[in-house]
């Protein structure tokens, strides 16, 4: 039984890969340069693949992002790139003024550049990069390297034209031009003498894929050797996929059981390899090898040739444990990030191949699980178990507490806010760190921290705002600062991911029970308070969000943990209630994207998202709650964000007013205040007076003045003072000339 191994994350041992790119876009090293770092950080990956693993991809290690190589390996490239000049082209397609848009890779924290199509495109394939790599891993001596590529499939299927996703219809009539493009591509790895191609066709597991259409594609690719990857979740279409004329099929069996039914039932055919997604991709704990090995045992009764894999590229891992020394042997010893689940797949195979080396390690993994679970907490168990339906609900309903708070706050019609950062600077970000070190005293920290946050109540106070907040400056992120004083979370040093192009994020990994030693934002939240008359937002990230931006605990179900967390939430809103915070902002920027990919599991997600957010937010009447989300395509979900039951929600809007009224005319019941993000903070134009006040105007048509709000559409924390300084300066003047229209109306 073979092994194979794809998605070995682009970073690096030393985030080689963020440091080449940045200092390439900086102008400190030239693309010769860029091009020698690349290939050196190719040798290092692949030769971790050959540690472990039998089988392994070239071409894995973009520059950017997979989706835009393929872009670029089949020449779609928009007109306004023209003419398509190497490198300097493919970064300007990537993170130029005019770049292609951004978005989220299927449920992972990832984001790929979208492919965009124009009516009349010509596509003028260039091969190229996929070649270069595919050669260079052979020159290092790895024969067995298999080049990979996004399939046409999932490549159609994540494509825009417009701005808008293709219709099937136009995926159908797009296929005919992409499909000649690909085979040339094919052609040309085939040539240099590839024997095997992986095709990564993750969107096959979407609801409704187009059968026919993915049976036209393969049968026109059936002269080539690929073996197309499915992960992410079951498929729903297996009959008719394994019959697709490819020498390979990959199935995830870690999402669920599905796939492993399927199988059973259908059987699997004699003339294909299956690739047996058996080790979880997706999270961080090492599995329980006997298990898996039992697992294996019984695919392989039914099918003639298997090769062992992960469940899902392990792109979205940190890359090695080994640094984390700081983490408890307990956890650390059921910890397995990237190169540890390689090394997992070996000892799986030697072991089902009846080797004695690999004994040991299998009967160790096996028993790492049978002790006591990580971090119990037996009070916080007993809290969950007792909760009831009371718990979430507010005792007032809306209508009374929108009376009680408009009486004790006093805003103007329109009230003005921001969402909670303001710039961090170079300053606050050398603070922050000098502290982490032991360079700066605790005392000196927070003297420092204290001064920033009196700086910006009176900025905000002289700009006029109406409802201030205290910046944020203590805080790297928004979950990681939770995340260290909540018990229950790990948080690496190394452990870091791409989240997009350079950038990185850790996230923290939950592995026991979570709770609340003490408070968290008080000290800061009411030191801004007493600063000022105005009412001062107490900022909480909400328990949704911490959740789906962290690694989910072993053996839980995320309702239980999500109600955890939201408990630790309620008990911080308790304790800024009672230091006379009288509004709360409890952000959920994560609360739609961490829906299942499968309709069918959305209304089980959205009920304990919804109750968890409301546990957390069962306030007193006279607490004005908030919750902010950095989107506003709500299409079908404007029912459960209204159940969320907060008073007032922020959202981006300024990007996309059209789609905003349809959503608010097909739900005539919503009743709570909503801030309009009337600019878009993720552009460093400062927006003007009138673009601000047509924003405003397109919102009071579709809503009551009493239920508007004015605000940007997200956290200014990467923006500059010189850019925020003019936005709000506009921004409030707009909302107070069309304040003078409201209340002459
Ligand atoms: N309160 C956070 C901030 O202003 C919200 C960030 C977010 O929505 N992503 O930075
Ligand atoms: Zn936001």
């Amino acid at each position: 039984m073979r092994t194979i191994g794809y998605g070995l994350p682009r970073l690096g041992e030393k985030r080689q890969y963020k440091t080449l790119l940045e200092r390439f876009w900086s102008q400190k090293i030239t693309e010769n340069d860029l091009q020698k770092g690349m290939q050196e950080l190719e040798r290092e990956r692949l030769l971790t693949y050959q540690a472990y693993v039998n089988l392994y991809p070239s071409g894995e290690l973009s520059w950017y992002d997979p989706m835009l190589d393929l872009c670029v390996a089949l020449g779609l490239i928009p007109s306004r790139f023209h003419p398509y000049k190497g490198w300097t082209s493919y970064f300007q397609m990537a993170r130029g003024a005019s770049a292609l848009e951004m978005t989220k890779w299927f449920n992972t924290n990832y984001h790929y550049l979208v492919p965009e199509w124009e009516e009349g495109v010509q596509l003028a394939p260039n091969p190229q990069f996929f070649v270069e790599q595919y050669e260079l891993a052979r020159q290092l001596g790895h024969a067995n390297a298999l080049p990979s590529l996004i399939g046409p499939y999932t490549f159609l299927a994540l494509s825009k034209e417009e701005g808008l996703s293709l219709s099937s219809d136009q995926i159908e009539n797009y296929a005919e031009r992409l499909l000649p493009a690909y085979k040339q591509l094919l052609e040309a790895l085939v040539q240099v003498g590839a024997q095997g191609i992986l095709v990564h066709e993750p969107a096959f597991v979407l609801d409704e894929p187009p059968v026919p259409l993915i049976g036209y594609l393969y049968h026109a690719l059936a002269a080539f050797p690929l073996y197309v990857l499915t992960y992410y979740e079951a498929v729903d279409f297996y009959p008719r996929l394994v019959e697709l004329p490819v020498k390979g099929v990959g199935l995830d069996f870690v999402s669920n059981t599905t796939n492993l039914q399927q199988l059973t039932q259908y059987g699997f055919p004699d003339d294909k390899v299956l690739i047996a997604g058996v080790i979880d991709g997706r999270n961080v704990w090492r599995a329980d090898l006997k298990k898996k090995a039992a697992e294996v045992e019984s695919l392989a009764k039914r099918v003639k040739e298997i090769w062992l894999s992960p469940s899902a590229p392990l792109s979205f891992l940190p890359l090695s444990k080994a640094p984390e020394t700081h983490i408890a042997p307990p956890i650390w010893d059921r910890l397995s990030f990237a190169k540890e689940k390689l090394g997992e797949l070996r000892v799986l195979s030697q072991y089902v191949a009846g080797e004695a080396s690999a004994q040991t390690e299998v009967e160790y993994s096996a028993a790492l699980w049978q002790g006591e679970p990580l971090g119990v907490h037996p009070p916080t168990r007993e809290r969950v178990a007792n909760l009831t339906e009371s718990d979430f609900v507010r005792e007032v309903p809306y209508t009374d507490r929108f009376r009680m708070q408009q009486e004790s706050l006093q805003l103007p019609p329109l009230p003005t806010t921001t969402i909670g950062s303001f710039p961090q600077t170079e300053d606050i970000r050398a603070l922050r760190k000098a502290y982490k070190e032991g360079k700066v005293s605790s005392t000196d920290y927070s003297a420092r921290i204290r001064e920033k946050i009196a700086e910006v109540i009176r900025y905000q106070e002289d700009l006029g705002l109406d409802v201030l907040v205290h910046g944020e400056f203590e805080r790297s992120d928004m979950v990681e600062y939770f995340a260290e004083r909540l018990e229950g979370f790990a948080i690496t040093q190394q452990g870091w991911v791409l989240s997009y192009g350079s950038r990185v994020y850790r996230a923290p990994i939950i592995y026991g029970d979570v709770w609340r030693p003490a408070p968290m934002t008080v000290e800061e939240i009411a030191y801004a308070q007493s600063l000022t008359k105005k009412p001062v937002k107490g900022m909480l990230t909400g328990p949704v969000t911490i959740l789906n931006w962290s690694y989910a605990p072993p053996g839980k179900s995320k309702e239980e943990v999500a109600y955890e967390i939201a408990l630790a939430v309620l008990d911080e809103v308790r304790d800024l209630e009672a230091a006379g915070i009288k509004v709360i902002q409890i952000d959920e920027p994560a609360f739609r994207e961490g829906a299942p990919l499968k309709k069918k599991d959305w209304p089980t997600y959205f009920r304990w998202a919804v109750r968890a957010f409301r546990l957390a937010s069962r306030a007193l009447p006279t607490t004005q709650i908030h919750s902010h989300m950095c989107y506003s395509e709500f299409e079908s979900i404007l029912q459960h964000i209204w159940e969320m039951d907060f008073d007032v929600v922020s959202i981006e809007a300024s990007r996309s007013k059209g789609t905003l009224v349809e959503e608010f005319r097909r739900f005539p019941q919503w009743d709570r205040q909503i801030g309009l993000g009337v600019y878009d903070i993720h552009s460093p134009a400062v927006p003007s007076r009138e673009a601000i006040a047509q924003v405003i105007e397109a919102a009071r048509r579709v809503l009551p003045d009493e239920l508007l709000w004015v605000n940007p559409d997200c956290g200014l924390k990467t923006r500059r003072w010189e850019e925020v300084t003019p936005a709000l300066t506009h921004m409030v003047e707009a909302a107070q000339a069309a304040r003078n229209q409201v209340r002459l109306a």
